[in-house]
């Protein structure tokens, strides 16, 4: 080679190593400036203390105690002077409602059916837990504690969780002498049964209809106090909106609400010193759910929107036992309790072919001998088997299927089976025991459960997430609480069977009455103000503009199309297997069907009467932003816990991977304006009385 070609050749070599050189430089800064950026972002992202999270300081065990002890009471003739809104008549609505006006403050209670006894909580099938350790099988309020921590993947607050399971025995008690038929053992003792996640009988219950039983007391209660005129019940009425008022310090505090008659379609106005919100969970937003049709996220999207963050809104529970979808023009799925795991066996197939015959419809269950049946959890997990918490249970059931073993026409479910219990107990036993879930499986699948086995698939069935509220129930808006599954909970990122029923019932029982007297005592100089303050106005105002503005649209597509199209989306993007990329896409598709929601839906009939599309347009509104908002929580948290799987973030096995270094934390949003972004704020997690480890429901 000439010596000016060996120079050029060596020009180019130097300039090509430059060049990559530089190209690593350059990616080095913007790695580094990705970093500052993030940890600019870290110390700017407002954190929650404990201080105002008002957690009480001291032992864990004597946090409420102590508290009671030293709480501000507000006095029999102040009682009188002050009026409580309640919105809500499930388990916590009902139950905070009688107990306030036993105490002696005025309640006025607002429920959308037509019966405070047809609240989505009549649903519930199971049972409810409670730390009495009738069985003598090693349970305490500690173990009751440490399930529910363990079962939420340590994603819940400490003292929130422990003054739970201390409640929850007053909760039985108060219930049983209430007259609520809990079902008994041949001795006439209450009976117990099993729920996932634990290794102890603690669940009370009345056959399949624990929540209709527990409602009927509530609402015995209730309906004392209606008599007495200490509640003022407003049926088939629902708010819109709630009012904020400032007091002397410039400081807003809810003061009422604006509430829709659905008979007449007329608005009004409703003044209180405090207003409770126990509107359920928002499961519907996607659209096919087991919870009850009119269950809705309305209210806490009002609360959202006036400042009270949402506490974790990416925390759904998709329940494994729900009766299989079968049909495009299904608007409700149907959940077999968690009870029905007691009994009966979960399996699937060994062979890929026997599989297919099933899906083919060639041959039953029971053609299947023993030794070709693959009883995945009880094989996976040995120490908790079926009884292992929803969110295992439901990712097993879709891993399984996602291989191919599924057992009906879609390939969409695995089979629960009683045949071995039938066989222990007799028929006549495990009729006692779940005879109305057999019952109610047989009509809507039309097979008998006794002789073929069920056929069971994960449905989206609850909210973990929610508004966040303090120890107090407090939400971050002065006077405004929220109870029940309405918020953020004490389930973590995980709720376990029979769990919903005692937190509810413990709030609306034992814990708001005590906690809201704190702020009460604070408003008895507070006189009643008139509902013709020009902030009722404006609110009042602002729900009727957004009624006519939906009203005017006159488009193409029912409500409940674009819900459906929400609910797949929701279903295939924030579902039960989530990545940054899908959530990405999710998010994206959600902002269209926004657009066409406010551009083309189409509403008959008139606003200034019944008008149940009216009622359904202004619910899928909010299910939007909270679908979003689902999305949003879900893309930001980088790792898995609970019912919340971020494919990216698993074990070698399949199982969640917590990042406790980066998420110990419960992820509020604030709200800050209408198609802005969110932002951020962090309650930290700090666990000081547990020690947090990897689930582990092998051994
Ligand atoms: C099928 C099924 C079975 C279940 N089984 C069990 C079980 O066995 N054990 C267990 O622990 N949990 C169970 N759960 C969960 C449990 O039932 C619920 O979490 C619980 O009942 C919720 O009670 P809540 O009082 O918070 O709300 P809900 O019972 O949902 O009541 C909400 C109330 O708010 C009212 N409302 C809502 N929005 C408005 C508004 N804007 N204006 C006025 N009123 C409004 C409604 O009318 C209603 O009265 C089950 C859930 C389902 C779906």
């Amino acid at each position: 080679m000439a010596k000016n070609e060996i120079i050029e050749e060596a020009k180019k070599t130097v300039k090509k190593v430059a060049a990559k050189a530089a190209e690593k430089v350059v990616e080095q800064v913007a790695e580094a400036v990705a970093e500052v950026k993030e940890a600019v972002k870290e110390a700017n992202t407002p954190v929650i203390t404990p201080e105002m999270a008002k957690i009480p300081a001291g032992p864990l065990e004597l946090k409420w105690t102590n508290y009671k002890n030293h709480q501000k009471l507000v006095n029999p003739a102040n009682k009188r002077r002050l009026d409580v809104i309640v919105v809500g008549t499930g388990l916590a609505g009902a139950s905070a409602a009688a107990s306030l006006a036993e105490m002696g403050f005025n309640v006025l209670n607002f429920c959308i059916q037509d019966s405070p006894r047809r609240a989505h909580s009549i649903a519930a099938q199971g049972g409810i837990n409670a730390a009495k350790n009738y069985q003598n099988d090693g349970d305490s309020v500690y173990r009751l504690y440490y399930d529910t921590i363990k079962g939420g993947d340590y994603r819940a607050r400490e003292a929130n969780v422990y003054r739970l399971a201390e409640v929850s025995n007053s909760i039985i008690d108060q219930c049983v002498a209430q007259g609520v038929p809990f079902a008994r053992e041949y001795g006439g003792l209450l009976d117990n049964r099993s729920f996932g996640g634990a290794q102890v009988s603690r669940t009370f219950y009345a056959k399949g209809q624990t929540g209709q039983q527990l409602l009927l007391g509530a609402y015995s209660a209730l309906s004392r106090q209606i008599g007495k005129g200490k509640v003022k019940m407003y049926t088939r009425y629902e708010m819109l909106d709630i009012v904020m008022i400032a007091d002397e310090n410039g400081e807003k505090r809810a003061r009422g609400i604006i509430a829709r008659n659905l008979v007449t379609g007329r608005i009004e106005r409703f003044f209180a010193h405090a207003v409770v919100v126990g509107s359920g969970g928002y499961g519907n937003t996607f659209f096919l759910s087991t919870n009850a049709m009119a269950s809705n996220g309305s209210a806490a999207m009002q609360m959202y929107r006036h400042g009270a963050y949402f506490a974790n809104p990416c925390y759904a529970q998709i329940h494994p036992t729900c009766i299989p979808k079968h049909g495009d023009f299904q608007s409700k799925l149907t959940l077999m309790s968690e009870s029905l795991r007691n009994d009966g066996r979960i399996w699937v197939p060994k062979k890929l072919e026997d599989a297919k015959r099933l899906q083919a419809g060639e041959i039953k269950g029971r053609d299947i001998p023993e030794e070709d049946r693959d009883y995945y959890l009880e094989r996976r997990y040995p120490a908790f088997g079926n009884l292992v918490p929803r969110d295992v249970a439901s990712r097993a059931a879709k891993e399984r299927c996602d291989k191919g073993y599924g057992v009906n026409n879609t390939g969409l479910a695995v089979f629960l089976d009683f045949s071995e219990a039938i066989q222990r107990l007799g028929k006549d036993v495990v009729a006692q025991k779940y005879g109305n879930l057999f019952q109610m499986y047989e009509k809507i699948v039309d097979e008998n459960p006794y002789e073929d086995p069920m056929m069971i698939f994960p449905a989206i069935h609850y909210t973990m997430g929610g508004i966040w509220v303090d120890y107090e129930l407090q939400t971050s808006v002065k006077g405004l609480f929220c109870i029940g599954e309405a918020n953020f909970s004490d389930h973590g990122a995980n709720r376990l069977g029979a769990s919903a029923l005692m937190q509810g019932l413990a709030d609306g029982y034992f814990v708001l009455p005590y906690t809201i007297q704190n702020y009460l005592s604070d408003q008895i100089g507070v006189p009643r103000m008139s509902t013709d303050l020009p902030e009722f106005a404006a609110a009042e105002k602002a729900v009727q503009d957004k009624i006519d503005k939906l009203m005017a649209i006159q488009g193409k597509r029912s409500v409940d199309s674009i819900h459906k199209e929400l609910g797949l989306i929701m279903w295939d993007f924030v579902g039960m297997g989530r990545t940054a990329e899908g959530l990405k896409e999710g998010i994206k598709k959600i902002d269209a069907i926004k657009k066409e929601f406010w551009t083309n839906v189409y509403i008959p009939g008139e606003a200034n009467a019944l008008n149940n599309e009216l009622e359904k347009a202004l619910r899928l509104a909010d299910f939007i932003e909270i679908g979003r908002l689902m999305a949003v929580d879900a893309l930001h948290r980088e790792e898995s816990c609970g019912g919340h799987f971020r494919e990216e973030y698993q074990t070698p096995e399949g199982e969640a991977l917590r990042q406790d270094d980066k998420f110990s934390y419960v992820g509020c949003w604030k709200y800050m304006g209408e198609d802005k972004e969110p932002q951020l704020i962090k309650e930290p997690l700090d666990y000081e009385f547990t020690e947090r480890k990897t689930r582990n429901y092998k051994n």
